[in-house]
C-alpha cells in the first residue's frame, strides 16, 4: 500500500470545477494514481496564489468544490479514522484524509477549526509560506514565531486529535510548536537540509525533535527540495534524502509526502519559484513511484522498510493521533 502524505489534487479539482468540469478526480487523476500503486493520500486545502489575497473567499471556494466533487465521486472516499481507511481498502476505494495546508482562511477566528473538523479535516498546518495571525511560515519574519492565537489553535487541534503539521513553518515557529505539543508531530513534505539547504527542508536538530515526538517526516519530490542545483534535481538524489533521514532518525519516522505539482498551472508555480518545472527527473508524476521504490531497494532499503515508508508509518501515525 502506498500512501501519499501530501497532495494538492483538491486545488486542481477546484480550478477545474470553477471552469465547469465535473468528476475531476476520476477524469484527471485516478488513472495516474493507480498506475503508481497509490491507494490513499492526505489531500490538502491549500490557499493557492494569487487567491491568497482573499484567503477566506478561496477557502470557501475550495470547500464547496471538494464537497461537490466527493458527492459525485464513486471511486474515492473521505476517511476520518483508521476504521474508515480499512473499510475503504476493503471496498477498493481510493481513500483521502483531508488536511489543511495553512489556516490563513480562518483569519483570527480559531473557532472555525471546529467547522473544518466537521467538514472532515483531520490534519492542519498553521501556515503555508506566509505569516498569518497564527504563526510564521518560511517566507515570513524570521524573528516571529507562533502567536498566542496560534497557540490557542494548536490546543484546539490537539484536543480534536487532528495531526499537527510543521512542514511550512519557519524555524522559530517550528520550535514554538515543539515546545507545546504533546503527541506526535508531522512534517508532511520536507526533506533534509543537510543535502538541500532550502528553507522548507529540516535541519538535523529538527529531524531529531520530530523523532522524539514519535512523529513522521514525509519525503518530498518537489525538485527545489531535492536539490537547489537544477542538474541534481533527480530521483537518485531524492533517494539520498530518504537514506539520510532514515539513517538519522530511523526508518519508522519516514513516509512519503510527494507534493506532486505537475498538474497545476505554471501561474501557481511562478508565484514562488523562478524555476519552470516542479518535478524531479525520474519521478515526474505519481505514476513513477514504483521506479522510486526500485531505486530505494537498490540503495539498501529492505522490503519491510519500504512497506513502512510507503504506508505503514502513515497508518501508524493516523491511528495514534486520530484513532
Ligand atoms: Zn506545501
Amino acid at each position: 500500500m502506498i500512501f501519499d502524505g501530501h497532495s494538492d489534487i483538491f486545488i486542481d479539482v477546484t480550478i477545474k470545477r470553477l471552469l465547469g468540469e465535473t468528476q475531476v478526480f476520476k477524469n484527471h487523476h485516478l488513472t495516474r494514481l493507480r498506475k503508481g500503486g497509490i491507494e490513499g493520500g492526505c489531500f490538502v486545502i491549500w490557499i493557492d496564489p494569487p487567491y491568497d489575497k482573499e484567503p477566506a473567499k478561496r477557502l470557501a471556494q475550495i470547500l464547496k468544490a471538494t464537497k461537490e466533487e466527493m458527492a459525485e465521486c464513486k471511486e474515492a472516499v473521505l476517511v476520518h479514522n483508521i476504521a474508515e481507511i480499512e473499510a475503504a481498502q476493503k471496498a477498493e476505494k481510493f481513500f483521502i484524509l483531508l488536511g489543511i495546508e495553512g489556516l490563513s482562511g480562518i483569519g483570527e477566528d480559531v473557532d472555525q477549526i471546529h467547522m473544518l473538523y466537521d467538514f472532515g479535516a483531520r490534519h492542519a498546518m498553521l501556515t503555508w509560506n506566509e505569516q498569518n495571525p497564527l504563526a510564521t511560515g518560511v517566507q515570513g519574519d524570521p524573528t516571529r514565531g507562533v502567536t498566542e492565537l496560534g497557540k490557542k489553535a494548536i490546543r484546539i487541534l490537539q484536543k480534536k486529535r487532528m495531526i499537527v503539521d510543521v512542514s511550512h513553518l519557519n524555524e522559530r515557529s517550528f520550535w514554538d510548536v515543539m515546545d507545546m505539543t504533546e503527541g506526535p508531530v508531522l512534517a508532511s513534505h520536507s526533506n533534509a537540509k543537510a543535502l538541500a539547504p532550502a528553507a522548507r527542508n529540516l535541519s538535523d536538530e529538527q529531524l531529531f525533535a520530530i523523532r522524539d515526538t514519535k512523529g513522521l517526516v514525509g519525503l518530498n519530490s518537489f525538485n527545489l527540495f531535492v536539490s537547489q542545483d537544477l542538474k541534481n534535481q533527480n530521483v537518485d538524489n531524492l533517494v539520498k534524502h530518504a537514506s539520510y533521514i532514515a539513517d538519522k532518525i530511523g526508518v519508522e519516522h519516514l513516509g512519503f509526502g510527494f507534493d506532486f505539482f505537475e498538474f497545476l498551472s505554471t501561474d501557481s508555480m511562478k508565484s514562488y519559484s523562478d524555476q519552470e518545472t516542479s518535478f524531479t527527473i525520474g519521478l515526474e508524476d505519481c505514476s513513477k513511484v514504483p521506479e522510486l521504490l526500485i531505486k530505494m531497494r537498490a540503495a539498501g532499503f529492505t522490503d519491510k522498510d519500504l512497506e513502512m515508508i510507503s504506508g505503514g508509518n502513515w497508518l501508524n501515525l493516523i491511528s495514534r493521533v486520530i484513532g
